[in-house]
């Protein structure tokens, strides 16, 4: 028996998210607690701890390691090794350790915790009304960190001189603002200023107060947030909103509001249990709520919409703001169009003057921009729609170990993701890689990961597509540094996607639908069924060719590719004149489009199954033309609930074999024209819509099942993020017996290609 009172020593090493969480402090309180002596220590790998005390006590101190963790850390391997006594007199923290080659994860951007928001709400504290009022538990993290390991020196708070009362908080082992990187007060931290829109100061004794007077006239203004400018304007203001709308080039796609707390969402929206959760969470993401149709939110803010985009004041400045205007507020991201959210204050007021009449500046320095994120709640559980603030850079776990590769992802909806061990950090969401701006900060980005997690890629995976600037980046760089490059097919990516996302390995039936990938046969797919791993996929299904006329035209003008599918399935004659669709169209352009079709003029063919929606939404009368991406097929979901108890479906029929069936589309689209002669509702046509193309998914489905065995199945692609059909055809597969697996983690759309990309390079012979 082991001698009680013996003095052992342990060393123990802690991975994970264990920097910047007040881990050390946790660590120095339970050494206080169980009388061990020792040290902890930051290192550019993990937390190191050695302690000494009696086995028991050392046990004990392990344990509580697991079991008392701080809210925000995340341990993910905890090693310990015993050894004998070197006899250390007190227990110390000591200075980080910046080890080469060595990383270690890095947290997201925290919401406000309560007891920072206590302090910023009561009357005689030190930080009332401050706004950058922030802790171990909360506050900025990766949009200030230049490098690792994570200290003040290395963030953009290094400007910043600590005053005597922030200094005794960050060096008192028992304050909640123990090495706190971005601590601040009122008296040495950053500074807000309210300035017009040449940067010219606004003459006012409190910012906020002048603010608030500002959006409560109407004024749009852009503030100076956690990962960017995001642009606020009176949420119940038809004028202010439409106003911020002309500038931004956004006529209709609609825009996240900020409201003040839950008890006002509950007004505006219906709001579950999970939903208010997720909304209160520490992530904060934008949560798509379902509207209520007696709230105060102008319609203006989501034309045509069913869904409100709402989050809660994340940082001290929202809360203040929200709290003194009393106002639901449009909180958008800060940027023209598709352009990077803009970051730094010269950049901001250069871009944005256009748009905002005030700006909300502040003197810390963004170092990595970052967008609000945004989920839904669908089967009770978070799913993301676009991952960015409070997420990245966490990275995705993967259930095998990856060389360090780059994945480029795709060209819209981008993100990137670089793997290492068993970590796959997919980057925030970077947007629609169409301008310079975009790609300029795609490179940033794609170096400030290497960076933080040290990884030299040797394998770099893209998108077939020769024309995406992601797999141009991906040649150009595989070319530059001699590294091995992996071409990957879109919906291959997607199935890989919602594989890893799922922590399984497959093989699936894979149903990928979306708008457009490029595929192996050079023609656009979209309406695709796979039989997929990492490894390989095999093509088992599809929706027929059809001709998209004008080729991307036929993307932005929906009633192009309803009169290409018309033409090409049941031919001229089923042009009935008194289909309403056909008299918006303007009869030129109707000939060009005939002839486009009669002669196979840039009328490139897709399977796709985002192009059926459109096509469709036109034919109904829904959208004829967009002005955002999938707006006809979201706009046709939205007028479907109003059809909530329809169960009727349209036909098709499918051929070929076990191993590959063609859905054909005839039918369908006599079937729809002929009930839209016949005066059915748009919002008949919509549900009846729905149903069919989830039947059609549970037919391809069975026969695939039929003919390899397979019966679990990956649903992955843009079309997804369409609820009604999500939850139809997860429905319909379930009921017949298959294993459904939906994303969680990474959004089914194009956010979630990089991933894919990379566990498919990452399994590539
Ligand atoms: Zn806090
Ligand atoms: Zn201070
Ligand atoms: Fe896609």
């Amino acid at each position: 028996m082991a001698d009680s009172n013996k003095i052992e020593l342990a060393r123990i090493s802690a991975k994970g998210v264990v920097q910047g969480v007040g881990f050390r402090p946790f660590i120095y309180g339970l050494a206080k607690k169980y009388r061990l002596n020792g040290w902890v220590c930051n290192t550019s790998e993990d937390v190191k701890i050695e302690v000494e005390g009696e086995r028991e006590s050392l046990d004990s101190f392990i344990s509580a390691i697991k079991s008392e963790a701080p809210p925000l850390a995340r341990i993910e391997n905890l090693t310990v090794s015993f050894g004998s006594s070197v006899g250390h007199g007190n227990f110390e923290i000591r200075e980080s350790e910046a080890l080469p080659g060595k990383y270690q994860l890095v947290s997201p951007d925290i919401a406000t915790c309560n007891l920072c928001l206590n302090d910023v709400f009561t009357a005689g504290n030190r930080r009332r009304h401050y706004p950058f009022t922030n802790c171990t538990n909360c506050g900025p993290r990766f949009t200030i960190i230049k490098d690792i390991p994570y200290d003040r020196p290395l963030t953009t708070m290094s400007s910043f001189k600590m005053c005597p009362d922030c200094q005794r908080e960050y060096d008192d082992p028992l304050d909640r603002r123990f090495h706190a990187q971005p601590n601040a007060c009122p008296v040495c931290g950053p500074q807000l200023e309210l300035t017009d829109k040449m940067g010219k100061p606004v003459d006012c004794r409190d910012v906020i107060n002048k603010t608030a007077e500002f959006l409560r006239e109407g004024r749009i203004v852009a503030i100076k947030g956690l990962g960017g400018f995001l642009l606020a304007c009176n949420a119940e203001n038809v004028e202010a909103v439409t106003l911020l709308r002309r500038p931004k080039r956004r006529p209709s796609k609609p825009f996240a509001v900020m409201l003040r707390d839950i008890e006002e969402a509950r007004k505006h929206c219906v709001v579950s249990y999970t939903e208010e959760s997720l909304l209160a969470s520490p992530q904060a993401p934008i949560v798509l709520l379902e509207w209520n149709s007696s709230s105060s939110i102008c319609r203006e803010t989501g034309p045509g919409l069913k869904y409100l985009g709402v989050m809660l004041p994340y940082t001290p400045l929202h809360h203040l703001i929200l709290q003194k205007t009393n106002l639901p507020l449009v909180m958008t991201s800060g940027n023209i169009s598709e352009e990077p959210i803009a970051g730094q204050n010269g950049e901001a007021l250069r871009r944005l003057g256009d748009i905002a009449d005030y700006f909300v500046l502040h003197d810390r320095d963004i170092h990595s921009t970052y967008d609000d994120s945004v989920a839904i709640v669908f089967d009770g559980e978070p799913r993301l729609i676009r991952r960015s603030r409070g997420y990245a850079p966490f990275p995705i776990h993967l259930a095998f170990t990856a060389p360090q590769i780059l994945a480029c992802g795709a060209e819209e909806k981008n993100n990137f993701c670089l793997t290492r061990d068993n970590h796959a950090f997919v980057s925030q969401h970077i947007g629609d890689m169409e301008n310079i701006e975009t790609m300029d900060h795609y490179e940033r980005t794609v170096e400030l990961y290497k960076k933080l997690f040290r990884i030299r890629p040797e394998i770099i995976a893209y998108d077939m597509h020769p024309e995406y600037l992601p797999s141009k980046y991906a040649l150009e760089q595989a070319e530059k540094l001699a590294l091995k490059s992996v071409a990957v097919q879109h919906h291959h990516a997607h199935i890989a996607s919602c594989l890893a996302d799922n922590c399984k390995e497959g093989p699936v039936i894979g149903v990928a639908f979306d708008g457009t990938g490029y595929g192996n046969d050079g023609h656009i797919w979209g309406g695709e069924f796979l039989v997929a791993d990492y490894k390989g996929f095999r093509r088992a299904g599809q929706l027929e060719y059809l001709p998209l006329p004008g080729g991307s035209l036929a993307i932005t003008k929906p009633y192009r590719t309803a009169l290409g599918y018309i033409l090409a399935l049941l031919g001229e004659r089923a042009l009935d004149s008194r289909l309403g669709f056909l008299g918006k169209i303007d009869s030129v352009e109707r000939a060009l489009v005939l002839r486009q079709v009669e002669l196979n003029l840039n009328s490139p063919l897709t399977s796709s199954m985002g192009r059926l929606f459109d096509a469709v939404s036109a034919m109904a009368g829904v959208r004829s033309a967009i002005d955002y991406e999938a707006q006809a097929a979201i706009e046709m979901e939205m007028i479907a609930y109003d059809a909530a108890g329809e169960a009727g479906s349209y036909p098709f029929s499918l051929t070929g074999d076990n191993s590959y069936t063609i859905v054909l589309l005839h039918e369908l689209v006599a079937a729809v024209l002929d009930d839209l002669l016949k005066g059915c509702h748009a919002s008949t046509v919509g549900m009846r819509f729905h149903n069919t193309a989830a039947a059609m998914t549970r037919d391809v489905c069975v026969k695939i099942r039929e003919g390899s065995g397979l019966n679990s199945v990956a649903l992955s692609g843009g079309c997804f993020q369409n609820r009604l059909l999500l939850t139809k055809v997860t429905g319909l597969l379930s009921q017949s017996g298959f294993d459904v697996l939906n994303h969680k983690n990474v959004p089914s759309n194009d956010g979630g290609i990089s991933l894919g990309q990379a566990v498919i390079a990452a399994n590539a012979a």
